[in-house]
């Protein structure tokens, strides 16, 4: 949801807009972050703050370092509708935009869990491929469980790049399942950083499966699974799914991405998770400047390594996030989405014509127009559920405000399914490349959502 009364009331500029968005997300962060938190250019945040600060917005916290932050939620509304008066804003969306102000603040701190579901499909659309909608019964939905941030590689994209490295105890693990259990969840995917670093995965995984958990994901950059000795333990402990990461048919793009030498050894990961027919696969190729070109030949590397395989293996390609690391790397590793888009679209014929069910995510209609059916955006939608003591919410405005849409996507085709683009896309490169396809003539009234 786009905050567009808000920003309107204050006449935000585009970078005020984005650090109001990342204030509103966290209670006090030192100034020197603040650039980096809203994915906005560091020569930006001066004015961006000053922006905020002019209309009472943000407040210094009292220690030595004046960490800044949003003024409390009263103070925020209070000024919201001052302003809004005098501005003459719609009242209702003002109001409703507040709520998800509330929501937001209200659950800064607080434990959350994420899950990963199927996606409500608008009843005109089209149901899914058969080896996409098989994958989405086998798996979702399911409980997005990190294990810790711990990792043996150091991706250039990788969405935990400013967190320190650390693993998170069985207590709250187990609280966690506890959590997804209470909610009637019974898959679950472990995460990280590596999960398979966790010293006690192999408890986690037999807990789960006695909790009730039927299929156990593990989300892998495959290079510890090079023994089997390890898959084997980890699979006999109760995995019976395989997630893992695999972006360039090249050692030497490979180590650029990952900054880790493993080549060799995720190769061999890789195989043996395929040579398990029992278990379902899927893999992760995140779409760069750097690998772009190499599309293609990565689908044809992925076909070759699954072939024979007789069990279910979904592959995606996703644009790359550009959060955190991505962010910190933007010029070198984020393309433009119409830059991308021949690749992708070259990438999903060669999977076609290996008959290799590959699905992709983050790449809107509008800019690539083709294999709209393989787009994984349309099946799933991912939210968090906050534990408020007495009750547990689910929460999707933190995630929402990754995305972004222009307003002249609520005249195109596709704005129901859509997600836009990534908002620190937007911020990097703008919304020019967004151009919305003509309604057709009986869906002639836009969307005001
Ligand atoms: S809704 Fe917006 S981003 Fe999505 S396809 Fe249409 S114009 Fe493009």
């Amino acid at each position: 949801m786009e905050l567009e009364a808000l920003t309107r009331v204050w006449k935000l500029s585009p970078p005020a807009t984005a650090l109001l968005l990342a204030f509103l997300q966290f209670r006090r962060e030192p100034r020197g972050r603040l650039a980096h938190l809203a994915r906005i250019e560091p020569r930006d945040l001066p004015a961006a703050l000053e922006e905020l600060q002019s209309h009472g917005l943000v407040q210094s916290g009292p220690g030595p370092d004046r960490r800044l932050g949003l003024v409390d939620v009263e103070t925020f509304e209070r000024l919201a509708r001052r302003a809004a008066g005098r501005a003459g804003a719609d009242p209702d969306r003002l109001e409703l935009e507040l709520e998800v102000v509330r929501e937001v603040r209200e659950a800064i701190g607080r434990p959350r869990i994420t899950v990963i579901s199927p996606r409500e499909r608008a009843r005109d659309d089209h149901d899914p491929p058969p080896p996409v909608a098989e994958y989405l019964r086998a798996l979702f939905p399911y409980l997005d469980l990190r294990l810790g941030t711990r990792c043996n590689f150091h991706c250039r994209y990788c969405l935990l790049g400013h967190e320190k490295r650390s693993t998170r105890g069985l207590a709250e693990l187990e609280a966690d399942l506890r959590h997804g259990r209470r909610l009637g969840l019974e898959c679950l995917s472990l995460t990280g950083g590596e999960p398979s670093l966790h010293p006690d995965v192999l408890r986690v995984i037999r807990r789960a499966r006695t909790l009730g958990y039927r299929r156990v994901i593990l989300v892998t950059n495959a290079s510890r699974l090079a023994s089997g000795r390890h898959l084997e333990r980890l699979i006999a402990a109760g995995v019976n799914a395989v997630g893992f990461s695999f972006d360039a048919p090249d050692a030497e793009v490979s180590r650029r991405l990952w900054r880790r030498d493993a080549y060799a050894q995720v190769l061999e990961g890789i195989r043996r998770v395929l040579e398990h027919d029992e278990i379902v696969v899927g893999s992760i190729s995140v779409l760069t400047r750097l690998n772009l070109r190499l599309l293609p030949e990565l689908v044809r590397r992925l076909a070759e390594l699954a072939r024979g395989r007789r069990g279910l293996y979904l592959p995606a390609i996703d644009f790359v996030m550009p959060e955190e690391n991505a962010w910190t790397h933007r010029r070198t590793l984020v393309p433009r989405l119409r830059e991308a888009a021949p690749y992708l679209e070259a990438a999903l014929d060669e999977a076609r014509r290996l008959d290799l069910p590959l699905v992709f995510r983050g790449m809107p209609a509008c800019v690539m127009p083709t294999h709209r059916e393989w787009d994984m955006e349309r099946y799933m939608s991912i939210f968090e559920v906050v534990d408020l003591g007495e009750r547990s919410r689910q929460h999707r405005a933190g995630l929402d405000f990754l995305r972004h849409k222009p307003a002249r996507c609520a005249t195109c085709a596709h704005r129901r399914g859509c997600l836009g683009v990534y908002r620190a896309y937007a911020n990097l490169y703008g919304t020019r490349e967004l151009r919305p396809v003509p309604l057709a003539p009986r869906e002639d009234r836009p969307c005001v959502c």
